[in-house]
């Protein structure tokens, strides 16, 4: 099938040589052949059917806010979720466990599970994430994490097969999920919450937000870039390492958070790679510690 076919079968928005550096928190990515931002689940299949066929790449995008795309942007197609539009639906299922659709944003689940009065995502205020990319990357603070809400996951295989998957089968750790060794499409997921108040809710929600006033929210960022090692903080081995500052092009290592790449005006992805080069050498020669990335490397 060509290209062409492909994309007049589309139901959701296809956008050609679409900059990417639109679609990430941190403001960086060349552009894409083609941007899909799906209307529905069958949107995805058809391209990730089409793709199998052997024919072109693609890639999953939710709200781009873990992920660092180069700066000759993507040769293949871009499926974008979150966008206010397709597979964003919320369905309780019964009194403690909704299912909800990859799109959804997380700010938006932890606002109707308030309503509800049901507890377990709050730890995740202030999270710029939608829940597709927040089970891909097992997304977590303050001692808590998605992967321990999730009961099972509805996933789209590459040759557009629909698999379910039990808490049983899919293995979380800290940032990681078996969904990062596929190249599935994380569609639904069922989430199991506890009983509490809205009041309760929002107290807690409060705390953690309050937690996390020391991020460095003034500049486009894509988060933590790299993983805390056992024991000990990626963000306090960077600053003793004397990277705090450190500046390369438009990228700069965060005053506030040294665990933070943020974009101070015209950074490319060539920059954040650089800094990134540099942490990782600074901090193995001072402390012997290997940094692995957190955010996701799409050069
Ligand atoms: C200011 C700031 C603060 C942050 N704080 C935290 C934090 O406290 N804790 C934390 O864990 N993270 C944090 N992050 C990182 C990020 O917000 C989370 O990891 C978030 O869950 C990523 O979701 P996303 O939709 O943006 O995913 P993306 O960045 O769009 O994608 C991440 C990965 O998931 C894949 N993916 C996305 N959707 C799907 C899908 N439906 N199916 C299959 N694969 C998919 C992508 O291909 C990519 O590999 C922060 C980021 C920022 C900018």
């Amino acid at each position: 099938m060509k290209i062409e076919r492909l994309l007049s079968k589309i139901k959701g928005i296809v956008l050609r040589n679409e900059r990417l550096s639109n679609h990430t928190s941190i403001g960086i990515g060349g552009p894409a052949d083609y941007l899909i931002i799906p209307e529905d689940v069958d949107d995805v299949r058809r391209v990730m059917t089409f793709s199998t066929e052997g024919e072109i790449n693609f890639l999953f995008l939710g709200q781009g806010s873990n992920v660092l795309i180069g700066d000759d942007g993507f040769r293949g197609i871009v499926l974008k979720f979150s966008e206010g539009r397709g597979l964003q639906s919320v369905c309780f299922l019964d009194s403690f466990r909704m299912e909800v659709q990859a799109g959804t944003p997380l700010k938006r689940l932890i606002n109707v599970s308030q309503e509800r009065g049901l507890s377990g995502l709050e730890f995740a205020i202030g999270i710029p994430g939608s829940l597709g990319g927040a089970i891909w990357t097992n997304a977590g603070a303050n001692s808590h994490a998605i992967g321990s809400i999730v009961e099972r996951v509805t996933v789209i295989k590459e040759d557009g097969e629909i698999k379910e998957l039990s808490d049983k089968e899919i293995e979380f750790s800290y940032r990681y999920s078996t969904f990062q060794d596929k190249k599935w499409f994380i569609w639904k997921a069922v989430l199991r919450l506890e009983p509490s108040t809205p009041s309760e809710i929002a107290k807690k929600v409060r705390i953690f937000w309050e937690k996390r006033k020391k991020q460095p929210f003034s500049y486009p960022s894509a988060g933590c870039v790299f993983k805390n090692p056992p024991g000990d903080f990626a963000g306090r081995l960077i600053e003793q390492a004397g990277c705090k500052g450190l500046v390369i092009g438009g990228a700069k290592v965060s005053e506030s958070h040294a665990n933070f790449i943020v974009n101070i005006g015209g950074a490319k992805a060539k920059d954040v790679l650089q800094l990134m080069e540099i942490i990782r050498e600074r901090v193995k020669e001072k402390f012997g510690i290997e940094l692995e990335p957190e955010i996701a490397i799409y050069t």
